[in-house]
């Protein structure tokens, strides 16, 4: 029996042997090709987007003082002096406002959704106050503007 056991064993672990460098060849090749697609989709991005050296970010930024609205590009235009987060913001996306220099500057992007600008971080709950009524009701019982005129 022991004998019989063994070589039954051999056999089989031989065919697994075969079995995995078969479908190793596999993926292997697979991997290549994959790679090349990769590589040819990664020429292309860099092809369509040359000449543009960083990504332009652009969405408004409001002032919860002066109520100044102006783009994020402004405070990146100069980072190093612009981008003060005050101590106890809720995010870094928080700058204070380089207007008055005494308010906070919070971001107001468009809903990729409805494309309303509103204040993120102004009440901890970022959904759109258009899209979501309860997130309105709720900043609205908070006193908190998610909308400013300014930005309407
Ligand atoms: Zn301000
Ligand atoms: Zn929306």
């Amino acid at each position: 029996m022991g004998p019989a056991r063994r070589g039954a064993g051999a056999r089989t672990g031989q065919a697994m042997n075969e079995f995995s460098i078969d479908i190793l060849k596999t993926p292997k090749g697979m991997l290549a090709v994959g790679l090349f697609a990769f590589g040819v989709i990664g020429l292309i991005v860099s092809l369509t987007t040359g000449g543009r050296a960083t990504p332009t970010v652009s969405y408004p930024y409001w002032c919860n003082k002066c109520h100044a609205v102006y783009d994020i590009s402004e405070l990146n235009a100069n980072k190093a002096a612009n981008w003060r987060v005050p101590e106890d913001a809720p995010s870094d996306s928080i700058a204070i406002c380089i207007k008055c220099n005494e308010g906070w500057a919070y971001p107001a992007p468009a809903c990729p959704v409805c494309g309303t600008h509103h204040i993120l971080h102004i009440d901890g709950d970022g959904r759109c106050p258009v899209c979501y009524p309860e997130v309105a009701a709720a900043a609205k019982e908070k006193g908190i503007t998610l909308i400013p005129d300014e930005l309407k």
